[in-house]
């Protein structure tokens, strides 16, 4: 490959390149023509005919080609929804769902959440006579299972973005894959963005009993048909760093402008990993630009990850103004979820936010971890959409070539499985071990998690659900341990607090993200409890209800005023559950003992203790001994109460290798159930 600098300033990145390019154009068309360009469109007629003659059916196409949108029209047009029934779309991201749905809504002109609708937890858009196309979370169809474990409803569901093999996707598969048998006129489809069809055919072609029989009554066939759709993508030119990037974040922004002021117009698309490091990033972009003076001109610097508002989403999926080019900074949600039109540069730093679990120290991290060779090949798709783009990768070819892995591993083996057992067992699968999964589980994690259920009394001796908490705990849309923890609430009086306390969990952040840290800090103090986090939110909840849920009150405390409403939307439904669970709704007022109490009966296997003679706040778990720190954001930190259970479990840098906990809640002391 011929070198080629791509930035010769000092501070910046040095590139090569490592393959030739070539052109061409596009130009604007009306909803109706764009459908007929997209390249699913061909293959309309042998998708439908597929469907209709395969049980399953499984779509390979490349991200864009068209198959979260076209397939579930295609469907309806051909009469899958006539008679009530309805076409189901799942997807592993609640954004993606969001925004597809909508994009749906639109090429068909009808009102989201009428004919088309999309669910997610906490959010159903739907209309129960009239949806016909439902977009929805894999997680939430497995929900949907515990009222209709047939899903009778359904007349086709698809399965979409197989390939990422999410948690949600692998139960949701070896379940459908049950269900066939019951219900052979169900038709499945599974879309994926690359060529691991044959595992899912090998999947859905080994069958425990043989259901040929009953299929054939319908004429259809069995086993698993596949179609590749040929993609249309433009060639991408590939461009390394020349030496190992200490620090992606410089990297991205110097890479930005550095295309920005050198390179042609076409928007650029950056692969970051989470909320944080991408407002960081939005915000360094925006000053240097600013502070280089004429090159501020032209450049719209634009988020995307999940938990944005619906304003915010569309901006990112509006063509750029004239003479501007847009810069996307965005989570791995870009790479297959979503496809943006006009993005013609790709910047990956070669990292993404993944779930990691340890059965042996029994913890669960969500960190910034390498992605794999697939990932890099898909973030680099991206840049070929419209014609011939660029990527630049922020590290070295021979990291590429030689360390990089092949695929990533799926998350069924790296995610504690708690909820999913719970979720096996209230469909009255028992024998879990024994469960069909397309790639199955440690045996280690699934100890873990039944000990862990045992403790809380979901599971009885004979590993079955326990009555009534077991079967509560399972109607409850939330972790094991925060449904655990409503349920005790119920008896010690604070369910009203504990409910207000579990949909702020369940909201990514209150908090605004605020450029310098130290304000939010101080807005922080303002609520601060010595008990923790969890009254402290309490805390928040009451201040905002006394302000009349005023948006200024939340401006002025740091607060998200969006985050605040939807925490009033989830805590109405969660007290609705409860009651439909015969819970009753009491207020223990200004006992935050009772409130600790109930947290800790939740969450006492997360459990810490102070080191003794620790100076710089070390904890260590009770469960496995590991050595964890208290979150900075927390109030309880630099506190360092001597004991402390926590909701989760992060280690973000992956530099320095720092594990805390976000969030500490002080039990009582020596009340440990
Ligand atoms: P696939 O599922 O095969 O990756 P999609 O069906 O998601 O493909 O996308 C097909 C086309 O629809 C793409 O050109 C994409 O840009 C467009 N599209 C999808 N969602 C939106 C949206 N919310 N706004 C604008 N265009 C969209
Ligand atoms: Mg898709």
């Amino acid at each position: 490959a011929k070198p080629r600098l791509l930035d010769d300033e000092e501070g910046g990145v040095l590139f090569y390149s490592a393959s030739p390019a070539s052109s061409s154009t596009y130009g604007h068309v009306s909803l109706e023509k764009e459908r007929q360009r997209l390249p699913v469109f061909k293959y309309r007629m042998s998708i439908l005919y597929l469907v209709e003659t395969h049980s399953t059916t499984i779509i390979v196409g490349e991200t864009g080609s068209g198959k979260t949108t076209q397939i579930p029209q295609y469907l309806k047009e051909a009469g899958w929804a006539d008679g009530g029934r309805i076409i189901a779309c799942t997807q592993p991201r609640r954004l993606a769902v969001q925004s597809v749905a909508a994009r749906v809504a639109e090429e068909m002109g009808v009102n989201l959440g009428e004919e088309v609708g999309y669910t997610i937890r906490f959010e159903d858009v739907t209309n129960p006579d009239l949806t016909r196309i439902k977009f929805l979370t894999d997680g939430v169809l497995l929900r949907e299972m515990m009222d209709d474990p047939l899903l009778s409803k359904y007349s086709v569901i698809m399965v979409d973005e197989a390939h990422e093999r999410s948690l949600s996707t692998d139960i949701l598969l070896g379940l459908l894959k049950k269900i066939q048998r019951r219900r052979p006129e169900l038709r499945l489809i599974i879309a994926s963005a690359t060529i691991e069809a044959k595992s899912m055919a090998a999947f859905f072609q080994t069958r425990k009993r043989r259901p040929q029989l009953e299929g054939e009554d319908h004429g259809l066939k069995t086993e698993p048909a596949i179609l590749s759709v040929e993609g249309r993508g433009f060639n991408v030119q590939i461009f390394y760093a020349e030496e190992p990037v200490s620090d992606y974040l410089r990297a991205t922004v110097s890479t930005v402008m550095s295309i920005h002021n050198k390179e042609p117009m076409g928007d650029i698309l950056v692969f970051l990993t989470g909320q944080d490091d991408i407002d960081t990033a939005v915000q360094l972009i925006t000053e240097e630009s600013q502070n280089s003076g004429k090159s501020s001109l032209g450049m719209i610097v634009l988020p995307l990850y999940s938990g944005l508002t619906r304003a915010d989403q569309d901006l990112v999926f509006s063509p750029s103004p004239r003479g501007k080019r847009k810069v996307v900074i965005s989570t791995n949600i870009a790479e297959t979820s979503l496809t943006l039109e006009g993005i013609v540069y790709v910047i990956d730093s070669g990292f993404s936010k993944q779930r990691f679990y340890n059965p042996i120290t029994d913890i669960e991290n969500l960190v910034v971890a390498p992605i794999s060779k697939a990932s890099a090949r898909q973030r680099a798709g991206r840049a070929g959409r419209v014609r011939p783009g660029k990527c630049y990768r922020l590290y070295t070819e021979d990291y590429f070539v030689n360390e990089m892995s092949l695929e990533g591993i799926p998350e069924m083996q790296r995610s504690n499985l708690v909820s999913s057992v719970i979720q096996l067992k209230a469909l009255g699968i028992d024998n879990i071990l024994g469960f069909d999964w397309p790639s199955s589980p440690s045996p280690e994690a699934m100890v873990r998690a039944l000990e862990v259920l045992y403790s809380l009394g979901i599971l009885d001796d004979d590993a079955k659900l326990t009555s009534p908490v077991g079967f509560q705990v399972a109607e409850l849309p939330l972790d094991p341990m925060i449904s655990k923890m409503i349920i005790v609430s119920d008896e010690l009086g604070c369910s009203e607090e504990i409910i207000t306390v579990s949909a702020i969990l369940s909201i990514q952040s209150i908090w605004i993200s605020v450029k310098g840290q130290r304000e939010l800090d101080e807005a922080k103090l303002r609520f601060a409890a010595s008990e923790g986090d969890h009254v402290t939110f309490l805390n928040v909840y009451r201040g905002f209800l006394q302000s009349n849920k005023s948006s200024k009150w939340c401006h002025k405390n740091f607060i998200n005023y969006h985050a605040m409403k939807k925490v009033m939307e989830v805590r109405e439904q969660l007290r609705r559950v409860a009651q439909r669970l015969g819970l009753a709704l009491k207020s223990c007022e200004n006992d935050m003992q009772v409130l600790r109490r109930a947290v800790t009966a939740g969450f006492f296997a997360n459990a810490c203790r102070l080191e003794p003679y620790s100076h710089n706040g070390t904890y260590k778990t009770l469960r496995s001994s590991q050595e964890v720190y208290i979150h900075p954001s927390s109030v309880l930190f630099r506190v360092n109460p001597k004991w402390v259970v926590y909701h989760s479990l992060v280690s973000t840098d992956p530099t320095t290798n720092e594990s805390y906990t976000p969030l500490g809640s002080e039990p009582n002391t020596g009340h440990l159930v």
